[in-house]
């Protein structure tokens, strides 16, 4: 039978074939090394569970546009919009091209609205700080407002000019005449569909907590506002199954307590108590420190999974979250760790918990025995150092020796 495309049933729900179609983008730069070393290990972990992929590959970056002139060939979209989910290597920014990040026009023009970056420690991960393990959060960030939203204007140009005349004369606002300006939009539809996406998920998953991540003491009706609408939407549709903080005094019983904190003390927190912090939900620029900032207690870029979702529509493109690396680019030596587990969380999303969960025990036993990429090996002294498609070779090898007893016990009985 032909394989075909994951659907979205008549309830939001993801329709998965057992053979199933998923487009990917290699990548640019290190795109080349880190993505055949995934597919191996994705294949074999899939293979194991009885199912299929059949990976199309689709363009972005410099190989499309070497290949078609465009950076993002519309075809590339038509494929994400017809198939639903798919996966992505890093893609090189254009310097003064048209586009100003393919990441970030994916985003926008499939309103993938969740960044969804979980932060874990695996055994064995080199990490700054004492207690890595005690880091286990996962945070949604919005993907498709605030200054991300690509509203400004230059220092110095005509439009800037017309904006400060409009903030001056209609709002008596004073902006120096050699700023650049930005606009920050964050909306009640932007706030409440992520919130509600992070509630969803820290109930179905049986989380603690959700902590709204703000600057609201400062920027209060964008910022303060994602606040506010985020315990308004708990008391409007989860109040069943979650409380607010103020609505609880801290003690949620058997419900999900949703709290909030302000940016700057989250940052120093996840740090100082991390077993404080569960599901986080924040707007977009407070997502992108926070991601990074915890991505390095546990280990760095090389191994920081990420995928961006709209629920509603049910596309999803889950990608590596490091860049290109070019000076590594084609040495066969980075570190395949990130594409990996977004792989991960592509299967989770599509329900294929099995086979993520059988590349992440594989994943977690290779680099406990030791067997790392250089940047590990570095921090690891004792280390066995190898290479990116080495490292993809010995995680395969540890989902088909996982199996090896079961397969033992079969071939006994039979
Ligand atoms: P980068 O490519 O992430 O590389 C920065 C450093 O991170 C590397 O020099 C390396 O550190 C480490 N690193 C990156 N990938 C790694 C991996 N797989 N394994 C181990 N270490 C890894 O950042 P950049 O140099 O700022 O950006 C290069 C290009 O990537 C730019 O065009 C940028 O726009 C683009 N970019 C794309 C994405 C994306 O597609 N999601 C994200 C960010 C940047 P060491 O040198 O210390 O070993």
């Amino acid at each position: 039978m032909a394989a075909s495309p994951v659907r979205m049933g008549p309830n939001h729900e993801l329709i998965v074939p057992d053979d199933v179609v998923i487009p990917y983008i290699e990548g640019d730069g290190t795109g080349v090394d880190i993505w055949p070393a995934a597919q191996r290990v994705f294949d074999t972990a899939v293979a194991a569970s009885g199912r299929h992929v059949e990976w199309v590959e689709v363009l972005a970056g410099e190989k499309a546009f070497r290949e078609t002139g465009s950076w993002l060939p519309e075809e590339t979209l038509e494929q994400f919009r017809s198939l639903l989910v798919g996966i992505k290597g890093p893609l090189t920014t254009p310097v003064g091209g048209g586009i100003r990040s393919l990441n970030v026009a994916l985003r926008q023009l499939l309103d993938l609205y969740v960044c969804l970056r979980p932060v874990r420690w695996f055994r064995g991960v080199p990490s700054p700080v004492c207690h890595p393990e005690r880091v286990d959060m996962v945070i949604f960030r919005e993907n498709t407002e605030d200054v991300y939203a690509g509203l400004e204007v230059e220092a110095g140009s005509e439009e800037a000019r017309a904006l400060r005349e409009l903030l001056r004369d209609r709002f008596g606002w004073d902006v120096r005449d050699d700023a650049g300006i930005g606009i920050k939009p964050i909306s009640e539809t932007g706030s409440k569909r992520l919130v509600r996406a992070a509630l969803r998920y820290a109930l179905a998953r049986g989380r603690r907590s959700v902590t709204l991540v703000h600057k609201g003491n400062i920027q209060k009706y964008t910022e303060g506002a994602f606040r506010r609408w985020g315990y308004e939407l708990v008391r409007e549709e989860f109040a069943e199954v979650a409380v607010a903080w103020d609505d609880c005094g801290g003690e949620p019983g058997e419900k999900l307590l949703v709290k909030d904190v302000i940016a700057d003390n989250a940052l120093q927190q996840v740090l100082t108590r991390p077993e404080d912090f569960d599901v986080i939900a924040t707007t977009n620029l407070n997502g992108d420190y926070l991601s990074d900032a915890l991505a390095a207690q546990v280990g760095g870029i090389g191994i920081a999974p990420g995928g961006n979702i709209n629920y509603e529509s049910g596309h999803g493109i889950f990608e590596a979250t490091h860049g290109t690396a070019p000076k590594y680019a084609g040495k066969d030596m980075v570190n395949p760790g990130s594409v990996l587990l977004s792989g991960v969380l592509m299967f989770e999303y599509l329900g294929w918990n099995d086979v993520a969960q059988a590349i992440v025990d594989a994943l977690e036993r290779t680099i406990e025995e030791g067997i790392v990429t250089y940047d590990f090996a570095r921090l690891r002294p004792g280390s066995t150092k190898v290479s990116t498609s080495e490292f993809g070779h010995a995680v395969a090898e540890r989902i088909t020796l996982a199996l090896a007893p079961e397969r033992h016990g079969e071939e006994a009985r039979s």
